[in-house]
């Protein structure tokens, strides 16, 4: 193929069929109304990242009828949002802890009773029964390594890991910990808004000054089984103790930088985290999830840029937290246009790359294999 005088091999060709900035030099040329429509795709280079990449939301409840949903049974919707989305893998969490939040008179989300003995544990294993049927009824894989994940990928079908957030139904059973993980969880959260055994979290009153002794002993078993650890809802302090006894990466998979002015004024500043608190996580070779509550997406753009201006892009990841709960995703059919804004906003594909998947997949592999 000839094109202005270059001559195109294949595999340009393939490059600017996926809408690359070859793609904009053909529009220039006389080219076939095929080449001018994906030149004008305002999307087609995000999609083609998203393909060349493997794409992780490192904290997700998979929209208003996902696993937190106390009525929707799971369906063949989540798979084909991410297939029309092009994002490959969710972590997806379940809440052990549901059942017993609310809002107190301040508006602020707490555990509204003490839960009896193992009722977290039995709503839990009723969730871990959701992924059951989501995984073996409605097309979408459940990844337990990361060979598993680049298989999904490679095949173009969606794949979660399965992810907890807190651990409160553990009340001191390790044996819990490790009966989770035979039914697939590969990732946790130490702490959520339950008072627990763990550690302090960070809407809550600080009773134990940190991790406890019986916290480090679940982060060291979560290292021997193979699963990532998740400092998310964790005080500072409990997150320096963390990282004092974890020997892996750490992921803290939601939050944005305390302060951010891209998110503006908001009810969740604290669980909003220091630079300091993000860089204590960083220097583990971990990363920071910004989740998606922003007015736009530029402003989305602009907070991930907030984080990687403290933490480097190589410690930055999507964890938009998209739940019930309204935020920029309620679904993930426009996945790409998150990535669309982060390459308008000055990320290279590089780093939106890392941004979008890779930092989790470097933590991934190193806890999981
Ligand atoms: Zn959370
Ligand atoms: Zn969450």
């Amino acid at each position: 193929m000839e094109c202005c005088g270059h001559a195109v091999s294949r595999r340009d060709w393939m490059w600017s069929a996926m809408g690359g900035s070859f793609g904009a030099m053909l529009a220039g040329c006389a080219g076939t109304r095929a080449e001018s429509r994906v030149a004008e795709d305002p999307l087609a280079g995000a999609t083609a990242l998203l393909r060349e990449n493997i794409s992780i939301d490192v904290h997700t409840h998979g929209g208003p009828n996902g696993i937190t949903s106390r009525t929707a049974r799971p369906s063949a919707e989540l798979g084909r949002q991410m297939h029309a989305g092009h994002i490959a893998v969710l972590c997806l969490a379940d809440v052990p802890d549901g059942p017993i939040l609310g809002r107190n008179a301040q508006n602020v989300l707490v555990a509204l009773r003490t839960p009896e003995p193992g009722f977290l544990y039995a709503y839990h294993l009723d969730r871990l029964d959701w992924v059951d049927e989501l995984v073996g009824k409605h097309g979408v894989r459940r990844a337990l390594t990361v060979g598993d994940l680049r298989a999904a990928h490679a095949a173009s079908e969606p794949a979660i890991i399965v992810d907890v957030e807190g651990l409160d139904f553990l009340e001191q059973k390790l044996e819990r910990l490790e009966e989770s993980y035979r039914r697939g969880v590969r990732t946790m959260q130490l702490v959520h808004y339950t008072p627990n055994d763990i550690g302090d979290f960070q809407t809550g009153a600080v009773t134990h000054n940190g991790l406890t002794p019986f916290g480090a002993d679940v982060i060291r078993a979560c290292h021997r089984l193979g699963v990532v650890v998740d400092v998310a809802h964790a005080t500072e302090p409990t997150v320096k103790q963390a990282v004092r006894v974890s020997t892996k990466p750490l992921l803290l998979s939601h939050t944005a930088l305390r302060g951010s002015k891209a998110q503006g004024p908001t009810p969740l500043t604290e669980r909003q985290i220091t630079a300091d608190h993000a860089r204590t996580v960083a220097e583990t070779g971990g990363s920071i999830g910004i989740w998606h509550f922003f007015p736009s997406l530029e402003r989305y753009v602009e907070g991930l840029k907030e984080m990687a201006d403290v933490v480097g892009v190589d410690h930055v990841s999507i964890g938009t937290d998209t739940s019930s709960t309204p935020g920029l995703f309620s679904e993930y059919d426009p996945f790409p246009r998150l990535v669309e804004a982060m390459l308008r906003g000055g990320f290279t594909r590089a780093d939106a790359a890392k941004i979008v998947g890779g930092n989790y997949l470097r933590i991934f592999a190193a806890s999981v294999g």
